[in-house]
């Protein structure tokens, strides 16, 4: 029999909520998905589990799972669909059945790689599925941030008929760090605004950039040269690409953009330079630590925050969930994945 959980998502695609756990084991193996927002609008992605007879089921927890809960729950599971939750050395060790992880999404910093390794445990991800909504995301938080619309916002609605300036974007130099999917098409986004876009990105042949029509510049280069900063690149060590020093020898006035991953930037030399006026704006939908309790962040100046929700367009949301769903049963079928990050 199978149960029922409340569906909060949308169904552009008219189809009938999902039912959630299905309470049976599947002849394919069992799946547990940790997401929340794994097939939320739109059940294509569960419908991939189905046809191929693959059990899947929303964990009971709250995401992120703790390594507690994560290690509980995936006892018996052939598969494991997760967002940003830590799937350790530990948890996988507590999955003796496990066969694949799949990451919702692009970031596996998230997941012991090494450790999936030597257990013989496939990792796959989503690339390339939520590029657009990303790139669209961080262009809001850009014109957000420049054109001062959160407290505009706040200035209307609150009675007051305030006037807020801020930069044009035409004409200005957008920095892309890293120069991949998200970057790249972040820079065109750039180019319709009429910006100047340099990149850095050191793993990447000089030719990605010239079809581009980018300028590949070195780090301290593009530091000094961009009127906007944004980062999309992985995480990739504790300390943060963009420290106060980085900060410090952005121009005056300068905005920094994060849908990367938070401990990219350090978020206390950012108020810092926030709060004395140094820098004109932040655009961070990403952070050391999510929910961002406590973070300085919160209450600086210029701000425009979200709540690391820049792969959350509809779109994305299916792409991601049929990508990932297709490569779990195709591990489970003993066949190669197609996005294999192990
Ligand atoms: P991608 O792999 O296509 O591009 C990443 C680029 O970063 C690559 O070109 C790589 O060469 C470059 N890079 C690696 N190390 C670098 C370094 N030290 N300096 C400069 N560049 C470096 O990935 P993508 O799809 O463009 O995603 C980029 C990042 O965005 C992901 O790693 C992920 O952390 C983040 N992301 C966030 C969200 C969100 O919801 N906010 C969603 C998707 C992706």
């Amino acid at each position: 029999m199978s149960t029922r959980e409340p569906h909060t998502g949308r169904e552009p695609d008219g189809a009938a909520p999902h039912p959630g756990p299905l309470g049976h084991p599947g002849p394919l193996g069992d799946v547990l998905v940790t997401t929340p927002s794994f097939g939320q609008t739109s059940r294509a992605p569960w419908e991939v589990f189905e046809a191929a007879g693959a059990a899947a089921r929303r964990s009971a927890f709250a995401h992120p799972l703790a390594e507690a809960q994560l290690r509980a729950e995936i006892r018996d599971m052939e598969a494991l669909v997760v967002g940003l939750d830590p799937v350790t050395a530990a948890v996988l060790a507590a999955a003796p059945r496990l066969r694949v992880v799949a990451k919702h999404g692009v970031g596996t910093d998230n997941i012991d790689l090494d450790a999936a390794r030597e257990r013989g445990v496939r990792v796959v991800n989503a690339p390339g599925t939520n590029t657009g909504a990303v790139a669209d995301l961080t262009f809001a938080l850009l014109l957000a941030a420049a054109r001062k619309i959160v407290p505009a916002h706040a200035a209307v609605t609150g009675g007051r008929w305030d006037r807020f300036f801020g930069p044009e974007l035409g004409g200005r130099t957008l920095g892309v760090i890293g120069f991949g999917r998200i970057g790249q098409a972040v820079a065109r986004r750039a180019h319709g605004f009429d910006m100047d876009v340099v990149a850095y990105d050191p793993h990447l042949p000089a030719e990605v950039f010239a079809a581009a029509g980018v300028r590949s510049v070195p780090f301290d280069e593009l530091l000094a040269a961009a009127d906007v900063v944004t980062l999309h690149m992985p995480l990739m060590s504790d300390r943060p690409l963009l420290g106060r020093r980085e900060l410090t020898a952005l121009r005056p006035g300068a905005l920094v953009l994060n849908t990367a991953r938070g401990g990219l930037v350090d978020e206390d030399a950012l108020a810092d330079l926030l709060h004395s006026g140094h820098l004109g704006g932040a655009g961070i939908d990403v952070f050391s630590t999510e929910p961002p309790v406590g973070n300085r962040l919160l209450e600086a100046p210029g701000v425009v925050l979200t709540p690391h929700c820049a792969a959350f367009s509809d779109q994305a949301n299916r792409a991601m969930g049929t990508a990932v769903a297709a490569d779990v049963v195709r591990v489970l079928r003993g066949e190669a994945p197609v996005n294999a990050v192990v």
